[in-house]
């Protein structure tokens, strides 16, 4: 195992991006952690990106795409 979560998944991938949940601990389902090993699995083992794990309601009302 690579990641700190999963074989290929990092905890940072799911951070909230906002300044104030930087000290918030990352908690990641691990039923979807298993999800998206199974989806890299079927796409012959390239890596899946996050671009929007954990958002605090601040940084959704922000609405920006990351
Ligand atoms: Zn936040």
């Amino acid at each position: 195992m690579s990641g700190d979560l999963s074989t290929n998944f990092w905890k940072w991938e799911f951070r909230c991006p906002c300044p104030k949940c930087k000290r918030i601990k990352v908690r990641v389902s691990s039923l979807l952690l298993f999800k998206l090993e199974m989806v890299r699995m079927t796409f012959d083992d390239k890596p899946v990106i996050v671009l929007s794990g954990n958002r605090c309601p601040e940084e959704n009302k922000r609405g920006k795409a990351y």
